[in-house]
């Protein structure tokens, strides 16, 4: 007689066919895959262990799993990704946001929020997850998206019109500063650039060895794009203005040192909730940046 998948059925079996491929968390994955296929909410799974699914229901999930299987991160498979308060779509050519960068956007929500029309340019834009998030919680902010894959960019432009901020947003293919045009300036320069040390790429999860390399592969020290940003920068900040990046782990002293070098020596390095060093922020002594920087309570 031919099996009847249930609901409970499904998940069961779908647990530790993940288990066995390696999956962090192989009974969350089951379970939202099917919720995805299922249109439902988790609860709802686990107030219908016993309904059948349809074929087709069944067909489409299978799917999914002989992808997530093979490691396929679950952003990818569903496409969209949550970030702070908003759904982003995601596609392989963006890097999928992750919490630590949600705190990132929270810190320069609240050194901008009341700051007025500021202007912020987020350089790796990918799926826009910093810069629209800022632009949404900023109603008198405007924003410009660079980065240097034209997928990249064409997700951004349709995340801002997802969250409704495309009146006060450009996106622009750009290796950086490449084609911002010169008189361009700034109040907030942000960054999440590829900052994974070459030699550790190797050593990635399976998942994140899925994401764009270009995303991630910051050079021989993964320090390269601080290096540039920081170099280039300073001409299209304005004199009251600021960095903001996220790091990597270790990567906060020379980060500092380089802020300092490029002249911005109110700088401080904050954790993630991990413990580990995730962001530098940084602007000029004597500016209102520099005093909020320092005054930044720690989440
Ligand atoms: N946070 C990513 C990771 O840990 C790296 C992102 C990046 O290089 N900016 O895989």
């Amino acid at each position: 007689m031919q099996q009847v998948w249930t609901i409970l059925k499904l998940i069961n079996w779908t647990t530790q066919y993940f288990a066995s491929k390696g999956v962090e968390n192989p009974r969350l994955d089951a379970e939202v895959l099917l919720c995805a296929v299922l249109q439902c909410e988790r609860i709802q799974l686990y107030t219908n262990f016993e309904k059948p699914l349809e074929p087709e229901e069944l067909k489409t999930y299978r799917g999914y799993v002989a992808r997530r299987a093979a490691r396929e991160p679950v952003a990818y498979i569903l496409g969209h990704k949550g970030f702070l308060d908003h759904d982003f779509k995601v596609t392989r050519d963006t890097l999928i946001p992750r919490p630590e960068t949600e705190l990132l956007a929270e810190y320069l929500l609240d050194l901008n929020r009341d700051a007025g029309p500021r202007e912020i340019l987020d350089l790796g834009c990918g799926s826009g997850a910093i810069l629209l998030s800022l632009l949404a919680g900023l109603p008198e902010a405007r924003g410009l998206g660079v980065d240097i894959s034209a997928g990249a960019v064409s997700v951004t432009l349709e995340n801002a019109g997802r969250l409704g901020v495309e009146a006060r947003c450009a996106v622009l293919v750009s290796d950086l500063f490449s084609n911002i045009p010169e008189d361009e300036c700034f109040d907030v320069i942000v960054s999440n650039p590829p900052y994974i040390p070459r030699r550790d790429l190797a050593t990635l999860q399976a998942e994140v060895r899925q994401e764009p390399s270009g995303a991630l592969d910051g050079g021989e020290d993964g320090l390269d794009f601080y290096r540039r940003i920081l170099a280039d920068g300073p001409a299209y900040l304005q004199r009251e203005g600021m960095f903001a990046f996220e790091i990597g782990i270790y990567q906060g002293r020379a980060v500092r040192e380089l802020c300092q070098e490029a002249g911005y020596d109110k700088v401080r390095i904050l954790k993630d909730y991990g413990g580990i060093e995730r962001m530098v922020f940084a602007a000029k002594e004597g500016t209102s940046y520099g005093n909020k920087i320092m005054e930044l309570k720690e989440r």
